[in-house]
Parts: C-alpha cells; structure tokens; sequence
C-alpha cells in the first residue's frame, strides 16, 4: 500500500468504519511512514474543528465569518476539493 492509497483510505475512515484489514494496513504503514501520520492527525484534528465549528454555529457562540482564520479556511477548502466527490 502506497502513500496515496492510505490518505484516501484515511479520508474515508472519518465518514466510514475500515475493514480489519485496511486498518491493519493502514496501521502497518503508518509505523514506518511519518508523512501518513501527519498526513491523518491533520485530518483528524480538521474533523475536531469543524464538528466543533458547525455546533457553535449552531448554537450561536461562533460568528461564521471569524471563527476561522484565512489559513485555516484554505486548507478545509483545500481537502474538501481534493476529495473524491463520489465516495
Ligand atoms: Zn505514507
């Protein structure tokens, strides 16, 4: 399994629980590959955002136009355009 294989295998475990077996693989090449590591607490840390975003959204403690910073803004627009759109 390549490194692309994983980050798409990553991206979809945020929406969709893994087989054992990509898990397994997954967690095979996140040991010898620190890229992928990065790579998926970067994910999961944007997930911890945006869940957090969205609720204050919704409950009125977060503005929408400055709860995000300039960066932060581009790098969700940047994942949610390079991902698949019919997973
Ligand atoms: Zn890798």
């Amino acid at each position: 399994m390549n490194c692309k294989e994983v980050a798409e295998l990553v991206s979809q475990s945020l929406d969709r629980p893994l087989t054992l077996r990509q898990r397994l693989c997954i967690r095979y090449h996140l040991w010898k590959c620190e890229w992928c590591v990065c790579y998926k607490k970067q994910l999961q840390h944007l997930k911890e955002c945006l869940g957090q975003f969205e609720q204050g959204v919704c409950d009125g403690s977060v503005q929408p136009h400055c709860a995000l910073s300039d960066q932060a803004k581009a790098r969700i627009k940047k994942i949610l355009c390079e991902r698949d759109p019919s997973e």
